[in-house]
């Protein structure tokens, strides 16, 4: 019965990327949407962008005409917001030069169409690694600053603790420095402003040592986390970074958790032989996997199960902290024309999130709902 299913879901999802092809294939380079796909707008214009003297000529023309300017790198921040219809577009992802890097000074300067893993790639033969990214690392520097991200590393801030200066290029077109001396308004309105006070030119970012960990996964309950985060993760220094999973699977629903730390090691001299920057090996099986769990109670509980079967599999191995983020997800990539999916960020004070689910299972429990 089982295989049934599955020959039936291998179907579904094989159709589903063949039409996805036809229907993308064709589309009008004007007509632009983000990864999440729902709210495609027409544009006026397009702009590829290579040069600031460039950039600087549009801006004006568009102050002439009266346009209205929307600025894009990898668009995967979801929800329509960040195109205005009819206006023009600026397509950062071509301005992608490494301008300055300085290992010494532990100091990178980029265009802000340049990817965490161009990044990477530069830095990682100097022993260097970025200090704060999302856990993947296929997203613009500019993006990345529009939103002030967030990363797995738990002893930095967000972003913007990790920004020297940048360039911005003003909606009166014309260039000025931004940094927490100069013009230091716009530094924090900039940062997490999500391209509402002009373009960001270039950015000189900190850099951080790289190290090697060795992974610890635990699986637990939810009730045993907060106790869990505070004893083994906060009040040890040497835990560099952590990830937490709880899960979505139907039969350990929001129950269930997986966490992994991310722990200094002790053998700093075997870092040299783990240097090698991983590529994704693994993407038909998760892809798989994925695709199942999003037509099946089974495939979620399945999906959910391999997962965490191959992070404790993972436990005790050793990883340098630049390969920790260098996850591209390509498994992740979903073409399917007649659904989507969206990228949602709920941000709770843990101790308030924990407390509350506590409160309502002792809510349920004693209408005995739950047992
Ligand atoms: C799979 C996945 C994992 C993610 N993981 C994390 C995570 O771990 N942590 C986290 O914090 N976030 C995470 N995110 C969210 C992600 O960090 C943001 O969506 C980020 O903006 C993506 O960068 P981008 O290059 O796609 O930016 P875009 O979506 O293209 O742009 C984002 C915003 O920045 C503006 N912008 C772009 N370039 C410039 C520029 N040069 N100057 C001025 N404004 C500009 C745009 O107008 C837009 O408003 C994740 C998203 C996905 C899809």
């Amino acid at each position: 019965m089982r295989w049934k299913w599955i020959l039936l879901c291998v179907f579904i999802y094989g159709s589903a990327l063949y039409s996805s092809l036809h229907v993308y294939s064709g589309q009008n380079k004007t007509t632009v949407e983000d990864a999440g796909k729902l709210l495609p707008v027409k544009m006026k214009i397009v702009y590829d962008v290579h040069s600031t003297s460039d950039l600087q000529q549009w801006v004006k023309k568009a102050n002439e005409t009266g346009e209205t300017i929307a600025i894009a790198g990898m668009q995967h921040s979801q929800g329509g917001h960040t195109l205005y219809p009819n206006g023009t577009l600026f397509d950062m992802k071509g301005y992608n030069k490494i301008l300055d890097f300085s290992p010494k000074k532990k100091k990178i300067t980029v265009q802000s169409g340049v990817t965490w893993a161009d990044i990477q790639k530069k830095i990682n033969p100097y022993g260097l690694s970025v200090k704060v990214m999302q856990s993947q690392n296929i997203f613009t520097v500019g993006g990345s600053l529009s939103v002030n991200v967030h990363g797995r590393d738990i002893r930095y801030g967000s972003l913007i603790d990790t920004v020297d200066s940048f360039r911005l290029l003003t909606p009166d077109e014309k260039i000025i420095s931004v940094s927490r001396e100069e013009n230091s308004d716009l530094f924090s309105y900039v940062i997490g402003g999500y391209g509402l006070f002009g373009v960001i030119l270039d950015v000189t970012l900190e850099l951080a040592d790289d190290e090697l960990y060795h992974h610890r996964s635990v699986v637990m309950n939810y009730n045993d986390y907060e106790n869990y985060f505070r004893e083994k993760v906060k009040q040890d220094d040497s835990v560099r970074m952590h990830l937490a999973r709880i899960s979505v699977a139907p039969e350990t629903f929001l129950k269930e958790m997986y966490v992994t730390d991310y722990v200094l090691t002790d053998h700093q001299d075997k870092r040299e032989k783990y240097l090698e920057l991983k590529k994704e090996e693994m993407i038909a099986l998760p892809k798989f996997m994925l695709g199942l769990s999003r037509y099946s109670d089974w495939g979620k509980d399945l999906l959910w199960e391999t997962q965490k079967m191959y992070f404790l599999k993972n436990d005790g191995k050793y990883e340098t902290r630049n390969n920790v983020m260098r996850s591209d997800s390509e498994f992740m990539e979903y073409e399917n024309p007649n659904r989507t999916e969206l990228l949602q960020e709920y941000f709770f004070l843990l101790s308030i999130l924990l407390h509350t689910s506590m409160i309502q299972e002792e809510f349920w429990k004693k209408k005995n709902l739950i047992y």
